[in-house]
């Protein structure tokens, strides 16, 4: 089939992108590098042996993206591009909307316009809001957002819905992800965030890297069996995986599905960072800090709906995610920056 990744350069998109390749895709990618980097196209040629056609543009540009459409006749689409740091999103909500939610409708006007009607989006487990209770399951009620990123997830999946349900042609998987964190095992894709990274992940692997000096957890006195928050973390390369099987189903069915990404576990802050130094035999030094100011406790799926819909589950472990995450960081010090290492 042939795919349409907007936002295919960023970390889960540029995963998505080679699991996509190596299961016989072909893959066209839409971005601006508003937070990714070329290099990454040369990367994904050198993983897969193929270089994905790509289109420098934005996707809220309506005659960039007909010209992309002009020139590709594609079976469907997967929207990853769009805005992503929590805390930006409350010091910038109107950036946030305005480029989170324009993606969203520009792409599908445009795929009406040329009669492409299967579409897979990256939606967040953000949905779910803070009035569920964990393991959160598609059946429960999405509540508003503490944070306008989580509220554009929340909008844009009204958006395909309300669009589905207008054009009965139309085939749309939302997928809610969990934690996706790991990296490709050659070392050569993962996560480059701008700056000081705000997720759990990124940060333990620069402060290991001795980029950073010291992680701070964000409160020790939660509810939960050790006192810090639990998370269902998932590997970027399972979490691909699963938008591969997502995508064969979008095309196979009509109307939309909610489906969540998760492993099904929960792991607590301390477990990830014992886990982390225990694996990769290095020091990640931390001090207990205050909660963060929206944090819940704890966060993980049910993941049954894409075992039974998809045939898809997360195999890859916390030891997994640990090992690829320090590959990945002292192989690339300076993420996709070449020229810095
Ligand atoms: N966390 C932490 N220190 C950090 C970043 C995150 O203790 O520097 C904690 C955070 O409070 C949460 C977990 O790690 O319990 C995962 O946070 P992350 O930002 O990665 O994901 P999210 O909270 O968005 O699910």
């Amino acid at each position: 089939m042939k795919v349409l990744l907007t936002g295919g350069a960023g970390f889960i998109g540029s995963h998505t992108c080679v699991e996509l390749i190596e299961s016989g895709h072909e893959v066209a990618i839409v971005d601006n590098f508003s937070n990714s980097k070329p290099e990454v196209l040369n990367r994904i040629a050198r993983i897969t042996g193929k270089d994905p056609v790509f289109f420098e543009a934005d996707v809220t540009d309506k005659s960039e993206m007909r010209y992309i459409f002009d020139n590709n006749n594609f079976d469907a689409v997967i929207h990853f591009a769009g805005f992503k740091a929590v805390g930006e999103s409350v010091a910038k909500p109107l950036m946030y909307y305005r480029n989170n939610l324009d993606s969203t409708i520009t792409l599908i006007e445009v795929m009406q316009e040329y009669g492409v009607n299967n579409v897979v989006f990256s939606s967040s487990a953000t949905v779910y809001g803070e009035s569920n209770k964990p393991p959160y399951n598609e059946n429960m009620p999405t509540s508003t957002c503490t944070n306008p990123y989580g509220t554009t997830k929340l909008i844009s999946e009204q958006i395909f819905t309300d669009a589905t349900v207008a054009n009965k042609d139309l085939s749309v998987v939302l997928l809610r992800y969990f934690n996706p964190i790991g990296a490709n095992p050659s070392g050569l894709i993962g996560e480059d965030p701008a700056g000081i990274p705000n997720n759990l992940f990124p940060y333990v692997a620069k402060v290991a890297g001795g980029k950073l000096e010291k992680l701070g957890i964000f409160g020790n006195d939660y509810p939960t069996p050790d006192g810090t928050g639990i998370r269902d973390y998932i590997h970027v390369v399972d979490l691909a995986k699963g938008h591969v099987k997502a995508l064969e189903y979008a095309v196979a069915h009509k109307g939309v599905e909610a489906i969540n990404l998760g492993s099904g576990k929960g792991h607590s802050v301390f477990e990830v960072v014992q886990t982390f130094m225990k694996v990769n035999d290095v020091a990640v030094p931390y001090e207990i800090k205050p909660r963060r100011a929206g944090d819940l406790a704890e966060s993980y799926a049910n993941a049954e709906k894409a075992e039974r819909l998809l045939g898809w589950k997360a195999e890859l472990s916390l030891e997994d995610m640990c090992r690829d995450m320090w590959r990945w960081q002292t192989q690339n010090p300076n993420g996709y920056d070449t020229k810095n290492q």
